[in-house]
């Protein structure tokens, strides 16, 4: 992890938040080629299950939302972490990781005296220090307050948001309304979570904010089959990480909730796990929540959310599937996936669909006019097809170096054979191998790489 940590700063992917200042615990900024990434990714999410979806709308709900929402999500009260502190040195951890970390063992779930009692049982010493001296487990709430309003003392509370799906429930009737919807139908969302959370590092794995992706398909439980539209639906996350952003198939594992860490209103939730370098965790979850979202939030909101068949006029609570993902750690995924070190090089293996720049391109020599100026023409043209870096610095070795630590898939140079016979040199990232293409076939090229 040291060295995926220590190359996403060197190379402008994640750096740490308000860093000059000391740093901000939990908080990370992207750099150059990090939002880039972010970007490609949340793109490719937003294109496959929304643009590509005939059933499926997408919505752009506010971060702040009225107190209700969360009173009705069961958020306001439920939303808790079961944190313990070190008496000795001050740690804080939430009493589940403290557990798994230690014995290995999935306590999600577990209320605060259970938590405890196997702390005290299996007496595990605390990571930072070594000694065993906890408080009780004790639970803290997630969601952000704020406060709305500049009057002291006449100020509303509000939530930031700790999950967008409930911008989706709180705005079902508004999509039914203005849409031509039929069930089953999804709606998508696409943005920024807030969770007070703390967590032992990992880089962007547990964030304070961060970017989810999360659907929710409505469906009538009367009339589809909740089972088969749950495997479809762990067929198509699996087909999205692996497919299209690369990911190998034997990091990735399924593991079910049983009954006690799952919510009591979920029939089954599943997590697709990836194996990160510090260990097996959950990168996306799948639950089918019934129908328990609408069900609250007609019952604070005293709306009626049920949906009228136009044909027999029947009224139908509908039920509803979640795959829910974070953005973040789906990059954090490909960038632990992609690392690899092959005869004393880093390579960032991305695929080229998600790399930051599809090419880049070099003179051989930057004190050669007519060098320059043919590569610059290659560069200019293949910069309005892609993402296209240029680079004239130093040696074609260390340009070489540069790229294949972002993750580039091919460089392109131009040298002196190239003003004879107007080819130019490809150079492969995984492989190093290079070959001689024409000028002419250098965007279907790169474009053939990316479609594949
Ligand atoms: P965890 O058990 O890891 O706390 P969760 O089960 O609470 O996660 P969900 O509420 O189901 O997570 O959120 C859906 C997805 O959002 C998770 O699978 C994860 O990818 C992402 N996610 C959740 N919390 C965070 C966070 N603090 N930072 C980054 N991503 C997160």
């Amino acid at each position: 992890m040291d060295k995926i940590v220590s190359l996403s700063k060197r190379r402008g992917f994640i750096f740490p938040g308000s860093e000059i200042y000391g740093g901000l615990a939990n908080t990370y900024d992207y750099g150059p080629v990090g939002a880039e990434l972010l970007r490609n990714i949340r793109n490719l999410w937003w294109d496959n299950f929304v643009h590509k979806k005939t059933d499926i709308v997408g919505i752009d709900a506010s971060l702040i939302s009225h107190q209700e929402v969360w009173k009705a999500s069961g958020h306001a009260t439920g939303f808790a972490d079961a944190l313990v502190d070190c008496k000795n040195c001050k740690l804080r951890m939430r009493a589940d990781h403290l557990i798994e970390d230690s014995t290995k063992e999935n306590s999600e779930g577990l209320n605060e005296e259970k938590l405890s009692e196997i702390i005290r049982d299996r007496r595990i010493a605390c990571p930072n220090c070594g000694k065993f001296n906890w408080t009780e487990v004790r639970k803290f709430n997630l969601l952000f307050p704020v406060n709305l309003g500049i009057i002291e003392g006449d100020q509303s509370l509000a939530y930031l948001r700790g999950e967008t799906a409930q911008g989706m429930f709180i705005n079902f009737k508004n999509v039914v309304d203005s849409t031509r919807v039929k069930l089953p139908f999804g709606i998508a969302q696409l943005g920024k979570s807030f969770r007070n959370e703390i967590t032992p590092g990992n880089s962007v794995f547990r964030t304070l904010e961060f970017e989810q992706g999360e659907i929710e398909y409505f469906f009538d439980p009367e009339v589809s089959d909740w089972q088969e539209l749950f495997e479809n639906w762990k067929k198509q996350m699996f087909a999205f990480v692996t497919e299209t952003l690369g990911v190998s198939k034997d990091k990735l594992k399924w593991r079910e909730h049983d009954d006690k860490e799952r919510s009591f209103y979920s029939k089954r939730t599943v997590d697709l796990e990836y194996e990160f370098p510090f260990g097996f965790k959950e990168l996306w979850g799948l639950a089918y929540r019934t129908d328990y979202d609408l069900k609250q939030h007609s019952k604070f909101s005293k709306q009626d959310l049920s949906i009228t068949d136009p044909q027999s006029g029947k009224k139908i609570a509908p039920h509803v599937i979640e795959p829910a993902v974070g953005i973040n750690r789906l990059l954090l995924t490909v960038l632990c996936d992609a690392y690899s070190e092959i005869e004393g090089r880093v390579v960032l293996k991305l695929s080229p669909k998600i790399a930051p720049y599809k090419a880049a391109v070099f003179p051989l020599l930057a004190n050669k006019p007519e060098l320059v100026e043919k590569a610059k023409k290659v560069y200019e043209d293949l910069r309005k097809n892609f993402p296209t870096y240029w680079d004239d610095r130093g040696n074609i070795g260390k340009r070489y170096l540069y790229q294949d630590e972002i993750g580039t898939p091919y460089c392109l140079t131009i040298d002196f054979q190239t003003l004879q016979d107007v080819t130019i040199t490809v150079r492969d990232r995984d492989t190093a191998k290079q070959e001689r293409i024409s000028i002419d076939s250098v965007s279907e090229f790169i474009q053939n790489n990316l479609d594949a």
